[in-house]
C-alpha cells in the first residue's frame, strides 16, 4: 500500500501548485539575501504556504550584513596591459571588501591548505581552482581556500570556475562565519580567464584587481508554517529562499523551496494523519553564511526538534539522496524503495561523511546542536550533469524539468510521513559524535572562519 493516499499522489500529478511556486520564485531573478528580490521570494512562499493549508504561517525578519556588487576589473600588468571587466569573465564574491590591489600573481593550483602553505603568497594575489586534487578525501571549497590564502598573507583572491567552460564564473560568499566583509578583495573568474591568468603567473606577471562593492546592514527573513499535531516534538524541514544576484537561483534553491511548499501542501491533506508535527522553514541568507537557520535555532532552540531535513541543490534529476545519520535517512530509503527509485538513495554509510558536507548548508546549525539531520539533494541521472550551474548566470528555470520536481515532491512527502512515524524513537546525536565526523583540517578551517562551536 502506498504511504500517501492515492488521491494525494494524483493531486501531486495534476496540480500546478508546485510548478507555479517554482516559477514564481525564479521569475523574480535575483533573490540575494537582504535585497528586494529575497523579500519578494518570501512573499511568494508565505502566500504558497498559506494557500497550501499550512497553519501558523509566519515571517520573521533578522539583521544581516547585506552585500551589493558594482563593477570589477582585472588588468594584466606587463609589456601589454589587458583588462577584463565583463560578467562572463569575472564576478566579485559576496563578502569581498571594495578595494584596488596591484601585486604579483601566484598560481596556488587547487588552493588547498597544503599548497598555500608550501608557496610564498605573502603580499600576492592568489589564483585558486574550484577543483580539488583527485586524491583529496575531504571537501574544500571557496570559503576555505579564501581563509587559508588570507591567513598566509595574500592581498587578493581569484577563484577559477574550472568546472564549466563557456565564460561562466561562479559567485559565492567568501565569509561564512567571520565578520563581513573579509579583509582582501575576492573575485570568481571564468575558466577561460583562469587559463590566461595561469600563463601570466607562469611568466611571473603581476595583476591589478579592482573590486567595487558595498556591505550595509540589511534585513533578511525566515518564513515557516506547520502541519500535523498541535503539540509534541516536531520535524523541521528547511530549504533556503535566497539565491545569488546572478541567474535565477533555480536549482540553488528555488527548486528546494518550492518542494518544501508542495510537501507541506500534500501533507496538509485531511486524508493524512501525521504522527509528528512537521515545520516547513524556508530560511533567508543561507548563501551569506547560513544566517537564517542560525537565527531560527538561536531564537527557538532545538529541544523540541526530533529531526531535521534539509533540501538543497535539488531538482536537476528525479533521484534524491538523503545524506546524514541512518536513523533519519532510512525513512527516505524506505520511501525510495516504495516508489521504485532505482539506486541507493541514502548515500554513504558514514553519518556525516557524505558527498555533501553538512557544514556547507543549513544542516550545520541543527547537526552541531545534536539534532539527527539529513540533507536531501538530487543525484545526477546517467547522461545528465550534476556539475554546477549553481551560483552562476546559468542557474535558470529552463534547467529544471517539471516532471522531476513532481517525482521529488512525492518522494519527499512519502519520506516525511515515514520519518514522522519513527520520530518518537530518535535520539539526539551527542556533539562529540558530530565533531568526530569533521576532518582535522576542516576543523582548522572552521576555526579560521570563526564558526567552530566546540
Ligand atoms: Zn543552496
Amino acid at each position: 500500500m502506498a504511504t500517501l493516499p492515492l488521491a494525494t499522489i494524483g493531486d501531486a500529478y495534476a496540480s500546478t501548485y508546485l510548478w507555479d511556486c517554482f516559477r514564481g520564485l525564479t521569475d523574480i531573478g535575483s533573490r540575494m539575501a537582504g535585497h528586494e528580490g529575497e523579500a519578494a521570494g518570501v512573499g511568494v512562499l508565505e502566500a504558497a504556504f498559506a494557500d497550501g493549508g499550512q497553519r501558523a504561517v509566519t515571517v520573521t525578519p533578522f539583521d544581516v550584513p547585506g552585500w551589493w556588487r558594482d563593477s570589477s576589473r582585472l588588468t594584466l600588468v606587463g609589456d601589454s596591459t589587458r583588462t577584463f571587466d565583463a560578467a562572463h569573465q569575472l564576478l566579485a564574491l559576496p563578502g569581498s571588501p571594495p578595494g584596488e590591489v596591484t601585486a604579483r600573481l601566484v598560481d596556488v593550483g587547487y588552493g588547498t591548505p597544503d599548497e598555500v602553505t608550501a608557496t610564498d603568497v605573502d603580499g600576492a594575489i592568489v589564483l585558486a581552482s574550484s577543483r580539488n586534487p583527485p586524491t583529496m578525501a575531504r571537501p574544500c571549497n571557496r570559503t576555505e581556500k579564501y581563509a587559508w590564502a588570507v591567513d598566509a598573507g595574500a592581498r587578493g583572491f581569484l577563484y577559477c570556475n574550472d568546472a564549466l567552460a563557456g565564460g561562466i564564473p561562479a559567485t559565492g560568499s567568501v565569509r561564512f562565519g567571520s565578520e563581513m566583509p573579509g579583509p582582501v578583495p575576492a573575485v570568481g573568474v571564468s575558466r577561460e580567464l583562469g587559463e590566461r591568468l595561469r600563463r601570466h603567473a607562469a611568466d611571473d606577471g603581476s595583476v591589478r584587481l579592482l573590486v567595487d562593492c558595498r556591505t550595509e546592514p540589511a534585513v533578511s527573513r525566515n518564513v515557516e508554517g506547520v502541519v500535523g499535531p498541535a503539540s509534541g516534538p516536531e520535524i523541521v524541514v528547511t530549504a533556503h529562499t535566497d539565491g545569488h544576484d546572478v541567474g535565477e537561483g533555480a536549482r540553488d534553491n528555488a527548486a528546494g523551496a518550492a518542494l518544501l511548499a508542495e510537501a507541506g501542501r500534500l501533507l496538509a491533506s485531511e486524508d493524512i494523519e501525521l504522527a509528528t508535527r512537521i515545520r516547513f522553514l524556508s530560511t533567508g541568507a543561507e548563501e551569506l553564511g547560513l544566517l537564517g537557520s542560525r537565527a531560527w535555532v538561536e531564537t527557538n532552540g532545538t529541544a523540541d526538534v526530533a529531526a531535521h531535513v534539509n533540501v538543497d541543490v535539488v531538482g536537476f534529476s528525479r533521484t534524491m539522496r538523503a545524506e546524514g545519520p541512518a536513523a533519519v535517512a532510512e525513512a527516505f530509503r524506505a520511501a525510495a524503495a516504495e516508489l521504485g527509485v532505482p539506486r541507493d538513495p541514502v548515500g554513504t554509510a558514514d553519518p556525516y561523511g557524505g558527498v555533501w558536507p553538512f557544514w556547507y548548508s543549513d544542516q550545520w546549525h541543527f547537526a552541531t546542536r545534536g539534532v539527527p539531520s539529513v540533507t536531501c539533494r538530487s543525484v545526477a541521472d546517467a547522461g545528465r550533469t550534476a556539475l554546477g550551474w549553481g551560483h552562476t548566470h546559468a542557474d535558470t528555470a529552463d534547467k529544471i524539468d517539471r516532471r522531476d520536481l513532481r517525482d521529488l515532491a512525492i518522494h519527499l512527502a512519502t519520506g516525511l510521513v515515514r520519518l514522522a512515524e519513527r520520530a518518537d524513537g530518535l535520539d539526539p546525536i551527542p556533539g562529540c559524535a558530530v565533531r568526530a565526523r569533521i576532518p582535522d583540517a576542516t576543523a582548522e578551517y572552521l576555526r579560521l572562519d570563526g564558526r567552530w562551536p566546540w
